[in-house]
């Protein structure tokens, strides 16, 4: 088993009018086998939270810690925190013109491991991936998500999920914009992988859709870079009828 400990975390931004604090203080502990929802109105900071695990280098940490088993998430380059076991599905996934998705994967599979998966078993395992994510067979010779539509481009972050096993996903409104179809899939995808018990799922989502088809343990409110309130399930029910109205300060007079 495995945990990613965040403890503590204040991170801030450069901005035209100076420094801007946008994570107050946020901590959270995620086991494998664990899902766990952060849910907030929009500029609450949970993109913010996501490319910090991640390392993005827009975000600064002030202070606190991020670990993985202990070690120091902070300290690792973003390559070594996907060897870690850290995956981030993008909230807007990148192009990569000239790469086909089959060489990405396997390239991408290839630095995570150390050395380069069986051909015979990675090419079932990838094919049996792409049709039980209803990703088309000619997709594998496509440039990584050049001309992919949205719910493509989620179908395949989803892919990366099955083929690379991470040890903790990290997924940022992977329902926006996907139709209840897609969201199915997507979402059985996610929890095929769960199933086996191996993965933690960071699950960041505005809307409490996703939430009927990935079923969290945990939920998270989080408002002005911190988290207002925890709690389990019955937290996102609460959040579908009643929106997040009680946890915005109302405007001073
Ligand atoms: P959420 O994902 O909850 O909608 P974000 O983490 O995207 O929230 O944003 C939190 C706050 O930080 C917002 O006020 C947003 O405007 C600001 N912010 C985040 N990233 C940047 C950035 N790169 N440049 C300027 N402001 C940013
Ligand atoms: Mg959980
Ligand atoms: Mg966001």
């Amino acid at each position: 088993m495995s945990t990613l400990e965040i403890k503590d975390l204040h991170v801030s931004i450069e901005t035209d009018q100076g420094k801007k604090e946008i994570l107050k203080g946020v901590s959270l502990t995620i086991k494998t086998g664990e899902i766990h929802a952060i849910m907030g109105p929009n500029g609450s900071g949970k993109s913010t939270l996501a490319s910090t695990i991640a390392g993005h280098p827009r975000y600064t940490v002030d202070s606190g810690s991020i670990t993985l088993d202990g070690e120091d998430v902070l300290e690792m380059s973003v390559d070594e925190r996907a060897r870690a076991g850290l995956f981030l599905a993008m909230q807007y996934p990148v192009e990569v013109p000239g790469v086909t998705m089959t060489n990405f994967l396997r390239t991408a599979k290839t630095a995570l491991d150390g050395e380069a998966p069986k051909l015979r078993t990675w090419t079932k395992d990838v094919k049996e991936a792409m049709s039980q994510l209803r990703i088309d067979a000619d997709f594998a010779q496509r440039n990584v998500n050049e001309g992919f539509s949205g719910g493509e481009k989620k179908r395949v972050e989803i892919l990366q999920l099955e083929l690379f096993k991470p040890k903790f996903a990290i997924m940022d409104e992977t329902d926006s914009g996907l139709d209840v179809d897609a969201l199915k899939v997507v979402s059985e995808g996610h929890n095929r992988v769960h199933a086996a018990g191996e993965m933690g799922t960071l699950l960041i989502t505005h809307y409490t859709r996703i939430l009927r088809y990935i079923k969290p343990d945990f939920v998270h409110v989080f408002v002005d870079g911190t988290i207002a309130e925890e709690g389990g399930p019955e937290l996102a029910d609460r959040l579908e009828e009643e929106g997040y109205d009680r946890y915005l300060v109302p405007a001073k007079a």
